[in-house]
C-alpha cells in the first residue's frame, strides 16, 4: 500500500466539505502505522483502537480440535446432563430449530427492500400472531434481545401511555420483594421510584400490603404467575381489578410462561403488558450473553406506542395482488428504537420454528409436564419445600446447610445445581425447575444427587466440588474472564 501522498485525500478516510474538495478524517499524527503481511502500511484506525501485533498460535488440526474438545468438556451444558436452574427454564434446544435458522433463505441483509423480503415479513407477522395469541395479547414487538431488555421496554411504554394520558406525575412501581432482580433495575432504570411488596404468609402477593402500596402515584404493578415460589397467584383477578381502578397498569414478567402454556393467558387475567422469554419458553438457545430474544406483548390502549418497527399485512386495496403482502411500520406514538433492524432475527427464527413444530397441542403438553416433573422431583427429595401447590418449579429449603455449598456438592455427582439463595423468603433456597425434557429415569437421577447431598458434613460440602476440571472459581470473573485462549499443556 502506497502512502496517500498530501494532496490525495483516500476518499474513504476523508469527508465530503464541499464541491469537489474533501477533508481527511483523522489527522496524520493519529494514524498508526502496522505491519501487516510483513509490508509497512498505514492504518485508518486512530492509534488507540490499534494494537501491535497479533500472536496467534501456529497450531495443527489435531491440536486445534483438541482445544476445542476439551473445552466443550470442560462446561456443563444442557446437551451434557439436567439443569434444574429454577427461573431460568433451562430447556434443550432441539437441533432442527439449528437446521431451520441455518438455511441460506434465512441470511437476509436487513437493508434489503420489503418487497424482496416478504418471506421474512411474513415470518415476524406470522409469530408476532403466535405471541399474541399464547399471552392473549392484542400486539407485540419482536425487537427486545433479552428479557431484561423486554421489560425496560414494557416499563418504557408504560411510561409513554401514562405520559400521553396526561399522568406523568405516576412516578411509583410496584414489585413483590420475591421479584427476580431484573423487574428492580428496569423499573429504576425506566426513572420509576421502586415499591417493594411483601408476601403473605402463603408465598402470594398480601392483598392488604397491596392496598396499601396502590395509590394515583401508581404507574404498574410489575408480578410473574406462578410467581417465584411457583405459586399461581390466586387471586389475579382481584389484583388486577385493584390496580386498574387507580389507573395503573399490570406488567406480567414472562419468565414463567411454561407453566402456563397452552392452558392459561396473562391477557385474560388482565395483564396489559408482557415479556416473552423465547430462550426459556420456547427453547432458544440460553445464557452466555446472548443472542437471545424477549418480545413484548401489549393490550390495544398500548399498542401505538410499542417500539419501531413493527410488521403488518399492508394494505392492498390499490394493487391487484392476489397474495397477502407485509410491510414494516412505526406505531403512531412509538418510543422509538431499541434494538437495531428487526431484533435477533434468528433467533426469532428459532422461537419460530418450535412454536410451528409443537403446535396448540404440543405447548400445552409441554406445560402439563413441566408441572408433573416439578411435582415428582420434589416428591423424592429430602430437602423439605415449604410452600404450595407449586407448578413449574419449587423453592426447597437446604436447612442447615449453605444453599451455595449444597449446590457445590451436587456437581460432583453430574448434574447441574439448582438456583441457589433466592427468592429469600426461602431460608439457603434451592429454587428448582427441571422443565418437561426430562425423563422419569433423569429425574431420579437428580433426585439421587440431591439426597446424597443431605446428609453430607460440611466439611465435604465445603471443600466440594472435587470432581469437576475447575473447583471452586471466582463466580465474577470466570464469567467475565473466561481463559478460552489456546495453551500448551505439559502433557502434550
Ligand atoms: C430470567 C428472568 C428474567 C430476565 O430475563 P433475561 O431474558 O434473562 O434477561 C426476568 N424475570 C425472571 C423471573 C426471570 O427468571
Amino acid at each position: 500500500m502506497s502512502d496517500p501522498s498530501e494532496n490525495q485525500v483516500r476518499y474513504d478516510q476523508a469527508r465530503f466539505v464541499e464541491d469537489g474538495h474533501y477533508e481527511p478524517l483523522l489527522a496524520e499524527k493519529d494514524l498508526t502505522r502496522v505491519e501487516i503481511d510483513g509490508d509497512d502500511a498505514e492504518s485508518p484506525l486512530p492509534n488507540d483502537l490499534t494494537r501491535e501485533a497479533l500472536e496467534f498460535p501456529d497450531l495443527s488440526e489435531p491440536e486445534l480440535a483438541r482445544h476445542y474438545v476439551r473445552l466443550s468438556q470442560m462446561i456443563y451444558g444442557i446437551d451434557t446432563g439436567p439443569y434444574p436452574l429454577g427461573s431460568c427454564t433451562m430447556k434443550y434446544n432441539p437441533k432442527f430449530t439449528e437446521d431451520v435458522a441455518a438455511l441460506p433463505s434465512g441470511a437476509v441483509h436487513p437493508d434489503r427492500s420489503e418487497r424482496s423480503t416478504q418471506g421474512t415479513l411474513e415470518l415476524m407477522y406470522r409469530l408476532q400472531d403466535y405471541l399474541g395469541r399464547i399471552g392473549g395479547m392484542d400486539a407485540v414487538t419482536l425487537q427486545p434481545p433479552a428479557g431484561a431488555a423486554g421489560e425496560f421496554v414494557g416499563i418504557r411504554v408504560a411510561a409513554a401511555y401514562h405520559d400521553h394520558n396526561g399522568e406523568s406525575h405516576r412516578d411509583e412501581v410496584i414489585i413483590p420483594e420475591s421479584a427476580h432482580g431484573t423487574n428492580f433495575a428496569t423499573a429504576a432504570l425506566g426513572g420509576y421510584d421502586v415499591v417493594s411488596l411483601p408476601s403473605d404468609e402463603g408465598g402470594r402477593v398480601d392483598l392488604e400490603a397491596l392496598e396499601a402500596a396502590l395509590s394515583e402515584n401508581t404507574a404498574a404493578l410489575m408480578l410473574t404467575n406462578p410467581n417465584t415460589l411457583g405459586l399461581f397467584e390466586r387471586d389475579i383477578a382481584e389484583i388486577a381489578e385493584m390496580v386498574h381502578d387507580v389507573g395503573g397498569l399490570l406488567y406480567y414478567d414472562g419468565a414463567n410462561l411454561n407453566a402456563l402454556l397452552g392452558r392459561a393467558r396473562p391477557g385474560d387475567m388482565g395483564f396489559d403488558v408482557m415479556h416473552y422469554n423465547v430462550h426459556k419458553t420456547f427453547a432458544t438457545p440460553h445464557g452466555g450473553g446472548g443472542p437471545g430474544a424477549g418480545p413484548v406483548g401489549v393490550v390495544d390502549e398500548l399498542a401505538p406506542f410499542l417500539p419501531s418497527p413493527r410488521v403488518r399485512e399492508a394494505d392492498d386495496a390499490e394493487s391487484d395482488a392476489d397474495e397477502t403482502t407485509y410491510e414494516l411500520f412505526d406505531p403512531e406514538h412509538t418510543i422509538g428504537k431499541v434494538h437495531g433492524f428487526q431484533g435477533n432475527w434468528l433467533v426469532l427464527v428459532k422461537t419460530f420454528a418450535y412454536i410451528a413444530r409443537l403446535g396448540d397441542e404440543g405447548l400445552t403438553d409441554a406445560s402439563a409436564k413441566a408441572v408433573l416433573n416439578a411435582n415428582y422431583l420434589a416428591s423424592q427429595i429430602d430437602y423439605e419445600v415449604p410452600y404450595g401447590p407449586f407448578h413449574h418449579e419449587f423453592v426447597a429449603s437446604a436447612g442447615e446447610q449453605d444453599a451455595a455449598d449444597v449446590a457445590k456438592r451436587m456437581l460432583d455427582f453430574g448434574v447441574h445445581p439448582p438456583t441457589t439463595k433466592w427468592p429469600e423468603i426461602v431460608p439457603e433456597a434451592l429454587m428448582t425447575e427441571p422443565t418437561e425434557i426430562e425423563s422419569k429415569a433423569t429425574l431420579d437421577r437428580l433426585a439421587a444427587a440431591f439426597n446424597a447431598v443431605t446428609t453430607e458434613s460440611d466439611e465435604t460440602l465445603e471443600s466440594a466440588p472435587e470432581r469437576t476440571t475447575a473447583r471452586r472459581i471466582d463466580q465474577t470473573t470466570a464469567a467475565r474472564n473466561p481463559r478460552l485462549a489456546w495453551q500448551a499443556l505439559e502433557d502434550e
